[in-house]
């Protein structure tokens, strides 16, 4: 489903031939009101974020609109890879260095979520702030608009283009949370975003071996 954000000036019109996102500042001190997502047009979405949360929490709610939690950043692109290593994470327009993206998902702890498979998890331990100790982890696979999950891990011989910052989204024991990825460079347009999972990831999972998951083309 393609939906205009708001329609196209002149000014616009131009911008988006260019299909370069702009970079998402967050407000200083603050939570983002603003949607980070991209639209299908190529500019930054106009919707507020899909929640807010008291100050009490001392925390942020994850900063998409509602369609954007559910549908995934527009500037993102999700494919089937052509060598079967499953679906894989694509720019869809130019991704300034620092773009900020969410890694988000429902909140879990050890022993509370038993269909996990252990060769497709996806899984990311919330650290959520303040604070930033690890509270429980976040599982993404019951929400596909959560695309970063789709992101590869970057074989030996490959460079990853995105990584995991400092913020978190969500507040501690809550049920939804996320954390913060952005563009460790600028990444054209149809390239794919390669994450590196850490030597933990791999340490827990001896029986998968790495590979090189670029394609040719
Ligand atoms: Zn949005």
């Amino acid at each position: 489903m393609e939906v205009a954000c708001h329609a196209a000036g002149p000014h616009q019109v131009a911008a988006a031939r260019t299909s370069t996102c702009s970079l998402q500042k967050k407000p200083h001190g603050k939570p983002d009101r603003q949607c980070i997502a991209h639209c299908s047009n190529g500019f930054r979405c106009p919707r507020a974020v899909q929640t807010s949360f008291s100050t009490r929490h001392k925390a942020c709610p994850v900063p998409y609109c509602e369609r954007h939690l559910k549908f995934g950043d527009d500037a993102l692109k999700v494919y089937q890879h052509p060598k079967g290593f499953g679906k894989i994470l694509v720019a869809r327009f130019n991704l300034p260095k620092g773009y900020r993206m969410v890694y988000h998902g429902l909140r879990q702890t050890t022993g509370t979520d038993p269909h996990l498979d252990p060769d497709e998890d996806r899984t990311l331990w919330f650290y959520p702030a303040p604070g930033f100790e690890v509270n429980g982890y976040l599982d993404p696979s019951p929400c596909p608009g959560s695309v970063l999950q789709f992101a590869a891990n970057g074989g030996p011989q490959e460079v990853a283009n995105i990584r995991q910052n400092d913020r978190s989204f969500g507040h501690r024991n809550g049920s939804y949370g996320g954390m913060e990825y952005e563009a460790s460079m600028s990444i054209p347009a149809g390239t794919q975003l390669v994450h590196n999972y850490g030597s933990e990831w791999w340490k827990d999972r001896p029986e998968l071996k790495r590979s090189n998951v670029g394609t040719d083309s």
